[in-house]
């Protein structure tokens, strides 16, 4: 990097090989941990304002046997370079939708809703609304409890198509929530026709908010934008209690973060439920 830095050109680079191979064996990596059964769901609590449970974001983790958990981070993006988050993606899915039918019924579980995040290259396939529909329909998981969680590159494609799915899937009662609102290519002149429920606010501004200069009036910009959009608002890595005031002072309808839960396995929800 230093001699492409001096001469402004790189004739070969030998850690672009290197990375080429790195890939390659984490695509075979993922395809046999997903036969292996070693991806695993956990689960991190979402709140409202006083605190009452509305429901749990479904975040994926890789039990590595040699390597312990992974943490989604380093290979959801190799997942989609590899076109193996299809496969994983529906896994993610199934095992949400496998949650809320066991949750069914139960007082302490069954108003709860589950939150999954679905990647863009899942979304746009030509399929997706189908996959969605067919493990609703045979799990027989409600679809009013399952919330899908999209980013804001989906702006970047055929706008008429993506209103076109989720409103397929608005339609049996599958609801959405715009992901880590304001970190990517937010188009305001399209965010009002998403059939959208709720916009997460990222946690980079929630951290901002309580020491940087414009960081708070970003905050109250999105929850106004939200609301005014008849969406739900909430404001995601919650960590302090000064947070969690100034979160509830602007106006957030719902929050997550470390202070209410770290994302957790099934038991430990569970237990974390009963409390
Ligand atoms: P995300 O969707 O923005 O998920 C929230 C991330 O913030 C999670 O990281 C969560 O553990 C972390 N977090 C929650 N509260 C706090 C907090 O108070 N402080 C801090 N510092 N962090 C907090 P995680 O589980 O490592 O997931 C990282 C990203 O990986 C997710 O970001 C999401 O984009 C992606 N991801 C996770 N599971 C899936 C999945 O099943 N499918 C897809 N496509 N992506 C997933
Ligand atoms: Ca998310
Ligand atoms: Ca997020
Ligand atoms: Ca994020």
């Amino acid at each position: 990097a230093k001699a492409a830095g001096r001469n402004n050109f790189v004739l070969f680079d030998p850690a672009m090989q290197t990375r080429v191979t790195l890939r390659a064996q984490l695509e075979a990596d993922i395809r046999r941990a997903l036969a292996n059964q070693e991806f695993e769901l956990h689960y991190q609590p979402l709140a409202g304002m006083r605190g009452q449970i509305a429901g749990v974001e479904a975040l994926v983790r890789w039990r590595h046997p040699q390597r312990g958990l992974v943490s989604p981070a380093e290979f959801i993006p190799v997942a989609e370079e590899t076109n193996m988050i299809l496969p994983l993606g529906r896994w993610v899915l199934w095992e949400a939708c496998r949650v809320l039918v066991r949750w069914a019924g139960d007082p302490a579980t069954d108003a709860l809703e589950i939150s999954v995040n679905v990647s863009m290259v899942q979304f746009h396939r030509p399929d997706f609304c189908e996959q969605v529909l067919e493990v609703l329909a045979q799990t027989g998981a409600r679809p009013e409890r399952l919330r899908l969680e999209l980013t804001e590159s989906l702006l970047l494609n055929d706008v008429e198509c993506t209103v076109a799915k989720m409103q397929r899937l608005r339609a049996v009662g599958v609801s959405f929530a715009l992901d880590d609102f304001g970190t990517g290519y937010s188009s305001l002149s399209y965010l009002h026709r998403l059939p959208l429920s709720q916009l997460k606010v990222d946690r980079s501004f929630i951290w901002g908010a309580l020491t940087e200069g414009h960081g708070a009036a970003i905050v109250r910009v999105i929850v106004a934008l939200g609301k005014t959009l008849g969406m739900t608002v909430l404001a995601e890595g919650v960590e302090t209690e000064a947070q969690l005031a100034f979160v509830t002072e602007e106006g957030c309808h719902f929050y997550q973060g470390y202070l209410l839960s770290k994302p957790l396995p099934e038991d430990q929800l569970t237990a974390f439920l009963c409390r």
